[in-house]
């Protein structure tokens, strides 16, 4: 099967070296409040998309439960350090361009600093609309190509890519940025409403995160965010984005994980519990349940791994 190429944080220290000692403390709590002003009070299933090692998770709380997705599994086993081994959390380390759940599964999503890699973003989000029930809804971020700063050094010809055109810039091999316009071209044909837009990280200029306490530029940005619904000129953009079809969320799924689950090599649901990994009736691909974590990234050889 050909997917697009994934950005992989295996065996990465992102966590600690971008966020805890990165100096990114103003990003962070800018978040905090996006999320805050964007995300239901409350929920039955989250799935957070590119959840890492957890640093958004806390933010989640009013949701009944939480299925954290990275494609790296030693992001969530520091996740799973962090939070702890409780039933509220479910972690899945996956492709998201095969996402391994049943359709409508999910009364809401989140994507924070992860469409940044996607090669393919219609695709992924695509399957993010798949595992939506109608009237969830889903907080997107995206890098936001059209910022400030993109846009002068192009006009002073000091950066070759064009800020004002539609199509993604990979600055940096799979780190992407996107036009707003575009994401919300995207969101609408797979039958989103885009109901609210933020911006933020308006002041994410090294000098000025030097030389002005932390607490001012994040007031500064907190009100500064709201400007998003008339014009998207910072480097970070935020949206909630509402699946089409209905305000509630109906119907109740049983309470059982394995229900959640399809297989993301050929669609089948359900499959059946073994010892130690999920099997597929259908294809009979073997898919890694460790320490509570289930991997559908490649499928196992049950035999030469069973413990
Ligand atoms: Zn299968």
């Amino acid at each position: 099967m050909t997917t697009p190429p994934v950005c992989n944080y295996e065996d990465s220290d992102y966590q600690s070296s971008f966020w805890d000692k990165g100096g990114r403390e103003y990003e962070d709590r800018t978040e905090a409040i996006a999320l805050k002003r964007l995300l239901p009070k409350r929920g039955r299933l989250l799935l957070e998309l590119g959840a890492g090692a957890g640093r958004n998770t806390p933010r989640y709380l009013g949701f009944e439960r939480i299925v954290l997705l990275d494609y790296s599994r030693t992001q969530l086993g520091q996740a799973q350090q962090r939070l702890g081994n409780s039933t509220k959390y479910i972690y899945v380390p996956a492709d998201v361009y095969r996402l391994p759940f049943v359709d409508g599964l999910f009364d809401a999503a989140t994507m924070i600093r992860t469409l940044h890699h996607m090669a393919d973003a219609p695709k992924a989000l695509a399957q993010v609309k798949n595992v939506m029930a109608s009237g969830g809804v889903f907080v997107l971020e995206f890098a936001n190509k059209l910022n400030i700063k993109a846009i002068l050094r192009y006009l002073l010809g000091r950066q070759m890519w064009n800020p004002f055109s539609l199509e993604p810039v990979e600055f940096v091999k799979l780190n992407f940025d996107f036009h707003p316009k575009a994401v919300r071209n995207w969101l609408r044909e797979l039958g989103f409403t885009i109901e609210k837009t933020l911006t933020l990280s308006h002041f994410r200029v090294g000098f000025l995160k030097r030389i002005v306490p932390t607490a001012i530029l994040v007031s500064l940005d907190s009100l500064a965010q709201w400007t998003g619904a008339w014009w998207q000129l910072s480097p970070s953009v935020f949206m909630r984005a509402k699946v089409v079809g209905g305000d509630a969320i109906p119907f109740h799924r049983e309470d059982n994980i394995l229900s959640y689950f399809k297989c993301p090599a050929c669609g089948q649901t359900p499959l059946t519990q073994q010892e130690g990994y999920l099997e597929c009736p259908s294809c009979q691909k073997s898919w890694e349940v460790k320490d509570s974590i289930y991997d559908f990234r490649e499928p196992i050889k049950p035999d030469s791994t069973s413990s």
